[in-house]
């Protein structure tokens, strides 16, 4: 077992009397990359401020490196915070931006004109140091505000959607720069974000957040592949998984022994098999609404039977017709089966 990074003990917190983060359990190894991943408004930011000391618990633990922290005010706690706005100091230079951590820290100044620089050479910035943060581009900013929160050796790095405000491009490229710069200091990183693309690749685990509730922590794949809820099946992958009632569809196959009462089946877009509606067999009728071509790639959304609505993936050259009657097929294997008043997940292990 490894040692803890950061670790919430039931931990709850609330604005002006309103609970919005409720029993929080949630641990992240030593030198661990966990991704907290949640829609807006899910209580993400809180649990970074409840780390870093910016907010306080109303119940609960916080331990930051095998350390209690949770009555220490944030300038005791060894964190460093990345926020979505970089937070930068518009009259400072670059150098003088990323040097202040430690300057309120009484470190002497040629010590930290030093860190400062080596921060900046580690996160390929060291030729900006001249500069003012009007003067640099977005994706020069981000760099900057990650070496500010670098030079400071925190034993954990909060990073609260820190590539959010970066075009489509530069945030892929962020995204793997973020993940290298993790793996070359063996840090402890909590990552805020409510891209799920930007979690898949960039977690060791993935956290997900749902009204101040921590409904799966899992790898990448367990969350892709054995997603514990609804939520969480139909929060990531795009377009969202398909969830039908039992009734309405008739997998291929052996019905797993978790299949019967009454569930509803999850499947994947791209476990939706397209064939001739004249075809017998398992599966349905379905009629084409629409198809959106994406390069290779095809979205078919059809309607099934009893107005259900179902995306199937296939490839472009195979696409069926808008208005056209088709016929659907889904593997038992590719289903999932969750429970449909509880939402949880409920085939065996
Ligand atoms: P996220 O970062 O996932 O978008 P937040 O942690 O910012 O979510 O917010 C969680 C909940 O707390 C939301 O309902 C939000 O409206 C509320 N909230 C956040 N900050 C404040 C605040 N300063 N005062 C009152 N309510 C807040
Ligand atoms: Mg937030």
């Amino acid at each position: 077992m490894s040692a803890t990074g950061v670790s919430l003990a039931c931990v709850s917190a609330a604005y002006r009397g309103t609970e919005v983060l409720h029993a929080v359990d949630l641990a992240v190894a030593r030198g661990e990359l966990l991704v907290v991943l949640g829609p807006s408004g899910a209580g993400k930011s809180t649990v970074l401020r409840v780390v870093a000391g910016l907010e306080p618990v109303t119940g609960g633990r916080v331990s930051i490196a095998g350390r209690d922290v949770t009555a220490l005010r944030p300038g005791r706690r060894n964190v460093s915070m990345v926020f979505q706005s970089y937070a930068l100091f518009p009259h400072l230079t670059v150098a003088e931006n990323i040097a202040f951590g430690l300057e309120v820290r009484d470190v002497p100044r040629a010590a930290a004109r030093e860190r400062a620089r080596a921060a900046a050479e580690t996160v390929g910035c060291a030729d900006l140091l001249g500069r003012r943060p009007g003067q640099l581009s977005g994706g020069e900013r981000q760099r900057v505000a990650l070496a500010r929160a670098l030079v400071r050796e925190p034993d954990v790095f909060l990073l609260d959607e820190p590539l959010s405000n970066l075009d489509q491009a530069l945030r892929v490229e962020m995204r793997a720069e973020l993940r290298a710069l993790h793996d070359r200091l063996g840090a402890t990183m909590v990552h805020v974000t409510h891209d799920q693309t930007e979690a898949l690749v960039l977690a060791d685990r993935i956290a997900v957040l749902r009204d101040g509730r921590v409904e799966q922590v899992g790898s990448p794949d367990e969350i892709w592949r054995r997603p514990a809820s609804v939520f969480v099946a139909r929060f990531v992958g795009s377009p969202a998984m398909n969830l039908l009632p039992a009734a309405a569809l008739t997998p291929a196959g052996d019905p797993p022994p978790a299949a019967g009462g009454d569930t509803r089946l999850g499947f994947r877009p791209e476990a939706v098999g397209l064939a001739d509606p004249a075809s017998t067999g398992e599966g349905g009728a379905a009629l084409v609404d629409r198809v959106e071509v994406i390069g290779e790639d095809a979205y078919a959304y059809l309607t099934v039977p009893g107005g259900h609505p179902v995306v199937a993936r296939v490839p472009a050259s195979r696409r069926p017709a808008p208005g056209a009657a088709v016929r659907v097929t889904v593997r038992w294997p590719d289903v999932h089966v969750f429970d449909a008043t509880s939402g949880r997940r409920v085939d065996p292990a």
